[in-house]
């Protein structure tokens, strides 16, 4: 399904036109507007889904297979030297687009892109109640 209002969707079905370097019949890959990084993509469903947890499982595998592919046709291609994947859900994590997307943001030796962190440390205070409360018992299907 569509969302009238989605831009993504309009991008993804090619109502609005992109710099597409990948089509199938259920995901568009065009280039990002504002790139962290030279060949900085963007892998979009078709279908509209506001984020990772709306998406079904069929798009959720394509997706990775998809990421895998065309993120060797970057190194290939771009001769970059690492890719991040990075996938934003909600405005707290940084999402300013509802429409599921997966960025594919080649990576340059030094190039300095801010795919970071500040890195803490886990007290064993923490470590102790978060194992216990987000301990999962058994295999997700
Ligand atoms: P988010 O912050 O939601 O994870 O990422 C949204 C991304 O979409 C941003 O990197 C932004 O540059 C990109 N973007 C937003 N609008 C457009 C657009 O109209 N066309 C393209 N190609 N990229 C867009
Ligand atoms: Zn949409």
């Amino acid at each position: 399904m569509k969302e009238n209002s989605c831009i993504f969707c309009k991008l993804a079905n090619g109502e609005i036109p992109s710099a597409t370097i990948y089509e199938d019949e259920d995901f568009r890959c065009f280039l990002d507007l504002n790139p962290a990084s030279r060949g900085h993509a963007l892998l979009v469903p078709k279908e509209h889904f506001a984020n990772l947890f709306e998406m079904d499982r069929e798009h959720l595998e394509r997706a990775m297979v998809l990421a895998q592919r065309i993120g060797a046709h970057m190194k290939e291609k771009l001769g970059c030297d690492g890719l991040n994947l990075v996938q934003n859900n909600g405005e707290a994590a940084g999402q300013t687009v509802f429409h599921f997307h997966l960025h594919l943001i080649p990576r340059y030796q030094g190039d300095g892109v801010g795919v970071s962190w500040k890195p803490g440390s886990l007290t064993d205070e923490a470590k102790e109640e978060l194992t216990a409360l987000l301990s999962l018992g058994g295999t997700l299907e």
